[in-house]
């Protein structure tokens, strides 16, 4: 079955609100010369998305949120609900980074609180889940990625999984230049839409997009997009710079 392709940036902690505003007007000119049916996100930091959502207006280009809390309003410093980003006119949100779970210690748990709050909305959560180098070294690869799905999953109604997308990223393979081999990827992406099909069924398994992250760049952007099961990439440092991106969109089938 035909299922969406995406192509999304994270921009992590980078690009002021001037520069976002450059950055997307910019890649709207670029992309107008590719022939592409991907869906196209960026995700710049919290702070510039109005501005994002302003400068990506029309353009066919959809904008995501890093990040979001739980909780509608309240004494919570910091935070920043799936009302606030919808109401700015964001599309998408990341749940469970990498960097969120090991930096700013992110569990399941929470990933699960943050993805029943976006469902709640009318965002779109991006769930972002992957072993690091010592689980896969350790053979764990598999019983990593079935705990982060059944945790960060848990509870979430069958008629609300097509909803959902996945985005694997093996955290070894993140801003280090080391990229999963597309074999690699592809059968970890088979093992998601197994368990996906255990939890939920086969139907919204097949329809969900699996996301590939990991050092994609334009080199290897086109072999990861052409395997079965690898529907589309989240890219970060290749996103920050509208030359790189770009080409990631052209390479998606
Ligand atoms: C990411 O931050 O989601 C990511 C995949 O980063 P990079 O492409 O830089 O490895």
């Amino acid at each position: 079955m035909s299922r969406e392709t995406i192509v999304a940036g994270n921009w992590k902690l980078n690009k002021t609100v001037g520069e976002t505003r450059q950055l997307i007007r910019e890649l709207r000119n670029r992309l107008a010369g590719i022939d592409s049916a991907a869906t196209v996100i960026v995700c710049p930091p919290t702070v510039a998305l109005e501005t994002a959502v302003d400068a990506a207006r029309d353009t066919g280009i959809a904008v995501g949120a890093q990040n979001v809390y739980w909780e509608t309003s309240g004494a919570f410093t910091g935070e920043v609900s799936p009302a606030m980003l919808e109401a700015v006119g964001v599309e998408y949100v990341l749940i469970g980074h990498s960097e969120r779970r090991t930096i700013f210690g992110e569990t399941d748990e929470d990933v699960n609180r943050k993805l029943h709050a976006v469902l709640r909305s009318d965002l779109t959560p991006v769930i972002c889940l992957g072993e690091s180098l010592g689980q896969r070294e350790a053979g764990e690869t598999e019983a990593v990625v079935r705990s982060q799905l059944g945790a960060g999953l848990e509870g979430v109604a069958p008629d609300h999984a097509g909803r959902l997308i996945i985005a694997y990223e093996p955290i070894w393979a993140i801003g280090t230049g080391k990229t999963a081999t597309p074999e690699m990827v592809n059968d970890v992406h088979r093992l998601i839409r197994r368990t996906i099909a255990d939890m939920f069924g086969g139907l919204a398994a097949d329809g969900m997009s699996l996301l590939y992250g990991g050092s994609v760049k334009p080199e290897n952007a086109r072999s990861l997009m052409a395997e079965g099961d690898i529907d589309g990439v989240l890219v970060g440092g290749a996103s920050l710079k509208n030359e790189s991106f770009a080409e990631i969109v052209r390479a998606a089938p």
